[in-house]
This record gives C-alpha cells, sequence and structure tokens, in this order.
C-alpha cells in the first residue's frame, strides 16, 4: 500500500508524551484549579523565561492577545495600524476590535514577511503601531522594523503566533519589539489542546494592562478600573503547555532537519520556489510552504496520491468579503495579493518520517510532469 501522509499528526505527538500530559492534566483537576491560577502562573513564568522577555501573561487566544496587546499598546479609534495583508485574518479582527484602521504594506518575495522599504510611504500622522506577523515560522525583518518605529516614535508589536522559538539575529520572536502576541492553538509549534494564547513584554506597564483586560479590568477581585474582557487561560491548557514547552527545541530542530530534506530533494525544479531562509535567523517551520503557478495541478496530484497539503491562505485577506473596504489596498499589495493563489503548504510536523518527505517529494516531480 502506498504510503499515506498526513497534513499534521498531533495524536502522534500526543503518543509520544502521553504520560507527562495525563500527569499535568491530573494535576489540575486535583486542585481545581482551571480557570487562571497556579498553573497558568507557572507556564507564564517558563515561557517568559523561553522567550528572554521579563514578562508572558497568558489568555483566551492568539486573537486575543493580539487585541488585547494592541489595546495596552494604546491603540483605539482614529488611530492606523500598520501590518500585512498575508496573514491569518485574526491579524486584521484585532486591530479592527480596536477601532482603528488597518494599513497594509506588501511582503518580500523571498521570506513571506513585510518588506520594511516600503514601511515609511505608508506611515500617517495617525500610525500608531507597526504589527509585522513573522509568517509561516520565520520573523520578519525586525531590525529595519524597530529602526522605522523608534524614528517615528511608534511601537511595535510582534504577531508571533507561527514562531514559537524562532530566533533574529539570536534574538527570540517575542522579545524584540514592544510586545508580542502568542497562539497555542492546538496545530501551532507549541499548541494547547484547547484555545490560548499569551502576550509577551519587557515592559512592565504593559504587562499589568495586559493582566487586568483579561480579567474584566480588575486588580483586586469586583474592583474594575478598566473596562476588561474574560480572557484568562485554562489552567489545564497551562499544563499541556508546560509539559509540551520542555519538547519544543527538540521539535523545532526535527522541522528544520524535515525542512533541509525538502530543500534538497526539492532542488533543481525550476517550476516551483521554496522558502528562504534569512541569514542569521533561525526558522521553525510552523509550515513549510512552496509557491508554484502550478499549485493546484500539484496539491490535486499529492491529494489523489494520499498527500495531504494545506493553503496558507487560499484568498488575501484585502479580497475577503467581510473586508471589501480594503479592496483597493490589496491592489497596492500585489506580490501578497498573487501570492495567494501559488502557495502550498506541505505536510510538516516533528514525526513526519524520512521516508514520508521522499514520498511527497516524488510525487511533487511526477505531479509537475503530468
Ligand atoms: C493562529 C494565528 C492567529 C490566531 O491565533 P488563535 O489562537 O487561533 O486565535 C493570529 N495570527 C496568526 C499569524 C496566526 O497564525
Amino acid at each position: 500500500m502506498a504510503i499515506q501522509v498526513r497534513f499534521l499528526d498531533l495524536k502522534a505527538q500526543y503518543d509520544s508524551m502521553k504520560e507527562e500530559i495525563d500527569a499535568g492534566i491530573r494535576d489540575v483537576i486535583n486542585s481545581s484549579a482551571f480557570a487562571g491560577g497556579p498553573f497558568v502562573e507557572r507556564f507564564e513564568e517558563e515561557w517568559a523565561e523561553y522567550c528572554g522577555t521579563r514578562y508572558s501573561v497568558g489568555v483566551g487566544s492568539g486573537t486575543d492577545a493580539l487585541w488585547l496587546g494592541l489595546l495596552a499598546l494604546g491603540v483605539g479609534e482614529g488611530d492606523e495600524v500598520i501590518t500585512v495583508p498575508n496573514t491569518f485574518v485574526a491579524t486584521v479582527e484585532a486591530i479592527l476590535r480596536t477601532g482603528a484602521t488597518p494599513v497594509f504594506v506588501d511582503m518580500d518575495k523571498v521570506h513571506y514577511t513585510m518588506d520594511p522599504r516600503l514601511l515609511e510611504n505608508a506611515i500617517t500622522s495617525n500610525t500608531r503601531v507597526i504589527l509585522p506577523v513573522h509568517m509561516f515560522g520565520q520573523m520578519a525583518d525586525m531590525d529595519p522594523i524597530m529602526e522605522t518605529a523608534r524614528s517615528h516614535g511608534l511601537r511595535v508589536l510582534e504577531d508571533a503566533c507561527q514562531a514559537h522559538g524562532a530566533t533574529y539575529q539570536g534574538k527570540r520572536a517575542g522579545s524584540v519589539g514592544d510586545a508580542a502576541a502568542f497562539s497555542f492553538y492546538p496545530g501551532k509549534n507549541l499548541g494547547a489542546y484547547g484555545e490560548a494564547g499569551a502576550v509577551t513584554t519587557n515592559n512592565e506597564e504593559i504587562a499589568k494592562k495586559i493582566k487586568m483586560l483579561r480579567n474584566h479590568g480588575q486588580t483586586k477581585k469586583y474592583y474594575h478600573e478598566l473596562v476588561g474582557w474574560n480572557s484568562r487561560m485554562d489552567g489545564i491548557q497551562a499544563a499541556v503547555l508546560s509539559a509540551k514547552l520542555r519538547h519544543l527545541d527538540d521539535w523545532n530542530e526535527a522541522r528544520r532537519r524535515h525542512a533541509s530534506e525538502y530543500g534538497v530533494l526539492l532542488d533543481g525544479l525550476g517550476a516551483l520556489q521554496v522558502p528562504g531562509e534569512r541569514n542569521s535567523c533561525r526558522h521553525v517551520y510552523h509550515l513549510y510552504v512552496i509557491s508554484s503557478e502550478n499549485r493546484d495541478g500539484i496539491a490535486g496530484y499529492l491529494r489523489d496520491n494520499a498527500v495531504e497539503t494545506g493553503i496558507h491562505y487560499p484568498i488575501s485577506v484585502t479580497k475577503q468579503k467581510a473586508y471589501c473596504a480594503f479592496a483597493e489596498q490589496g491592489t497596492r499589495t500585489p506580490i501578497a495579493t498573487d501570492s495567494a493563489a501559488l502557495m502550498l503548504s506541505l505536510p510538516m510536523y516533528a514525526e513526519l518520517s524520512t521516508a514520508q518527505i521522499e514520498r511527497v517529494v516524488h510525487l511533487i516531480r511526477k505531479g509537475l510532469s503530468h
């Protein structure tokens, strides 16, 4: 029988560490620490230490981390936030939820992240925050982004939802901007068993504000200083994340090995582009995304041969029905807009075997000459 290749296999990961996970969940149930509490505090400390930041505040999801992060940076009605259109829709939702307006700049063609050369032209007197997305596991080009932000008195929020453990010149994702948003959605490089997220920062004031905002704007129970929300992290999610964090570096290394295997095997196939790694940066391959004019042909051929793939994302945000107000902006970000028809995400997770990778590439070669 032909080798099947799933796009993602969370069960294989669970099987590799079942005892640790089960024990962690049992501890939470035995101490009835379900919403916030000691398991969340422990994970927050571990995550801040891992990222190299002073603070990490657990919240309900990556989407909430982005939204509360923007609020804590003072973003609101009348402000503009500069970001990229080639992202998961949550980045843009979070901006709109604060009452601010998204302003899109294009991505760079090789790394799929914000092109910093386009920032100057996008800045107006209303710009408040720059929101780069560390797309597919590779950090955006943070030096020029931070430099431009500082020279205009702007703050930077990193969307690090796909970049757990990635580095930029030795600095971990989440530690470079004024604050960063992480998602622990199950399929991310560090994934919970449900919804969870976090904001990291070195700024005490921002950390304090997020802690209030995620818990009904209170510092003390039933004393509400701000209009907040309920976005606490679950104890069970925190326990799962603490257990998994011990394996994150190994998993990311396995992803990097798989990426280089794909890279070697796909080399020389002129009809497609493999992901480009920025110098002195550690890409953690949340997704392994190739780009080809014959994307749909390749995807169809793989599907017919029991290999799952994904498309991230099939329609650029500026072309989505709910975001038609930004359609005109989409015409000014042609690289991102057009990339939606070219990109294909290949199977990528730590437990993938060399035989599976060879099978995927063999089928891509056959599919291309089909
Ligand atoms: C996953 C993701 C989010 C949203 O995170 P959730 O935890 O699903 O709310 C935001 N931005 C990017 C780039 C993501 O990949």
